[in-house]
């Protein structure tokens, strides 16, 4: 009974991957993984006591007790040296939240770590961490769920920086390339919410906030741009 959204997150952890999941609330992810022979070991890691209540449960019910393990902590401090992590998850949460698990964390990386990141919304801030802390794209994904669009976001770590320009971090290198009809649509309708947001804006009596219009007309002909854009 794995979300589409998590399904594609499991897809791109590598197999027999030494995983932790932060954030996991009641470690679907990790068990369905561990339950298909895909992993041996994996750390769940909850900062709330609730949602690490649910990842014991289910861990327990799944027989996976000592397989995947359960742990209280705040962001990356679940993860301990010996653990030999080599790809982490994060999944379901704002971009500007993982971009700060990620900065605080920072020393609990050792740099031959996969990570696979889903954020739900900011996928900007959370791309130009990546880029500033020499991680590389080397994957993307989107897909629509439940009435939601949903970005994936794969990265290791290289030697010298990838730059990437406004428009990949804005729209995503790869998803920016693919073009696939869930981006189209996700773009599309960011146009719609603008003119909305313009219209209202249209109809203040006094004081049409122009500046603040051209603002959203100049991005809605950006969006426009990068959707007939050839790369
Ligand atoms: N990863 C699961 C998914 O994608 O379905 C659960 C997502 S749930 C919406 C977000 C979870 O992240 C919550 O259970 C919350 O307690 C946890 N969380 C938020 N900040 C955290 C942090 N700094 N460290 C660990 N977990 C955190």
């Amino acid at each position: 009974h794995l979300s589409e959204r998590l399904k594609t997150v499991a897809s791109y952890v590598p197999l027999n991957s030494r995983m932790a999941d932060i954030g996991s609330d009641h470690a679907y992810l990790p068990v369905y993984l561990a339950k298909n022979n895909k992993i041996s070991y994996a750390i769940a890691g909850e900062v709330a006591k609730g949602p690490l209540e649910n990842a014991e449960h289910e861990i327990t019910l799944e027989h996976l007790d000592g397989v995947i393990l359960p742990r209280l902590a705040d962001g990356l401090d679940a993860i301990n040296l010996s653990d030999n992590i080599n790809c982490i998850t994060i999944a379901g949460m704002g971009g500007t939240l993982i971009r700060d698990i990620l900065e605080r964390g920072k020393n609990k990386l050792n740099g031959k770590e996969k990570l696979i990141l889903q954020p739900n919304v900011g996928e900007l801030v959370l791309r130009m961490w990546l880029m500033n802390n020499y991680y590389k794209i080397t994957n993307e994904d989107i897909i629509r769920e439940d009435g939601h669009t949903y970005e994936i976001i794969v990265a290791e770590k290289v030697d010298s920086m990838v730059l990437y320009d406004k428009d990949e971090l804005q729209f995503g290198p790869f998803l920016l390339r693919a073009k696939s009809q869930t981006f189209v649509d996700k773009w599309h309708n960011e146009q719609l919410r603008m003119r909305e947001v313009i219209n209202q804006m249209n109809q203040a009596k006094k004081h049409r906030p122009i500046d603040r219009i051209n603002a959203i007309e100049d991005k809605i002909s950006k969006i426009d741009e990068v959707l007939k854009s050839e790369r």
